[in-house]
């Protein structure tokens, strides 16, 4: 009989023994991407918070303030994160090389399951050959750019609809989402196009904040943005949507015009069977026509 954990009481036990022996830095995350594990390895890479239960997006940001664990070079912090966090978790499986502070060199592997908890494992190759390191990193520069939205840091529309695409080759049903930032144009005209980035800038931070890790976000172009929920129907949709827009409709992102806010449209559209990135985008499109139709500030469900 193939030796299976379902059939071994012990082997769980085992498993989480040889976990905490290895060499290798191991974390476990749970699906609110909770660390719930890590071994003495990952925890002398990386400052835990005390109670060992902080979240990814925490232990990223209390490390940069301490200079520990992953290197970070890129100016704007929260850019960096917003970037990262557009790749994390997205597939079931990723692999990248990344430094540390102190120098060291790590080989991460990302495996998720379908239930959204998140296995690391990451080897020491700060031995291995120095000579093409900076030419992969130049390429693994290349490859994040060409995903990224210079501007805000989230997923470009390649990104995006690449997300998408592989959600329908796995068959996974999801809800995809457009969004459409209200009278865009004015607050450019009003306050200058600078501030018009900054409006951006907001809106996809609010936008990020409002996924979970196995969510896709990104900047599709201009002021207009995508959203895929795996796993969602257009209720639960409709629930996040909404709590957007509220947020949106409260922020106030311009120091310099402090009363001025914004809102956003959206139209949602689940995914059939069969159908096509683009023929569900159509859909979700013409949604949205009907959301500006109806006076904006709003989120319409296609239902046909
Ligand atoms: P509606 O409610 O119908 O969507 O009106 P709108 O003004 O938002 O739509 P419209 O398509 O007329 O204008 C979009 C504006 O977005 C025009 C363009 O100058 C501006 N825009 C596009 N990309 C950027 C950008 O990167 N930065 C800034 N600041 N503005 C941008
Ligand atoms: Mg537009
Ligand atoms: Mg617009």
């Amino acid at each position: 009989m193939t030796p299976h954990a379902g059939h071994d009481p012990a082997l769980p036990a085992i498993v989480l023994d040889l976990l905490q022996a290895s060499e290798q830095l191991v974390a476990i995350f749970d699906v609110h991407d909770v660390l719930r594990f890590a071994n003495a390895p990952f925890q002398q890479a990386y400052h835990l918070h005390p109670d060992g239960r902080s979240t990814w997006v925490d232990l990223m940001r209390g490390n940069y303030d301490q200079q520990r664990g992953t290197a970070v070079h890129a100016q704007d912090f929260d850019a960096w994160l917003a970037s990262a966090r557009s790749r994390r978790g997205k597939l079931p499986f990723r692999a990248f090389e990344t430094e540390l502070h102190g120098g060291r060199w790590i080989w991460m592997t990302e495996t998720t399951l379908a239930s959204g908890w998140m296995l690391c494992v990451a080897s020491d190759i700060s031995a291995l050959s120095q000579d093409s390191r900076s030419l992969r990193q130049t390429r693994d520069q290349a490859l994040r750019a060409a995903q990224t939205d210079a501007l805000t840091g989230i997923s470009n529309r390649t990104h995006v609809v690449q997300q998408a695409d592989a959600l329908i080759a796995q068959g996974q049903p999801f809800v995809l989402v457009l969004l459409d930032l209200d009278h865009f144009k004015g607050i450019n005209d009003r306050y200058g196009h600078p501030a018009g980035d900054d409006v951006l800038r907001d809106f996809a931070r609010q936008l990020q904040a409002s996924t979970r890790r196995e969510d896709g976000c990104g900047r599709i172009g201009g002021e207009e943005f995508m959203m895929l929920l795996p796993g969602a129907d257009l209720a639960q949709a409709h629930a996040v949507v909404q709590r957007l827009l509220d947020h949106v409709r409260a922020s106030r992102p311009l120091p310099e015009a402090p009363a001025q806010g914004y809102t956003t449209s959206a139209g949602l559209a689940l995914h059939r069977a069969g159908e096509s990135t683009s023929a569900l985008y159509r859909r979700a499109d013409q949604a949205l026509y009907r959301a500006k139709q109806a006076g904006r500030d709003r989120l319409v469900c296609d239902d046909a």
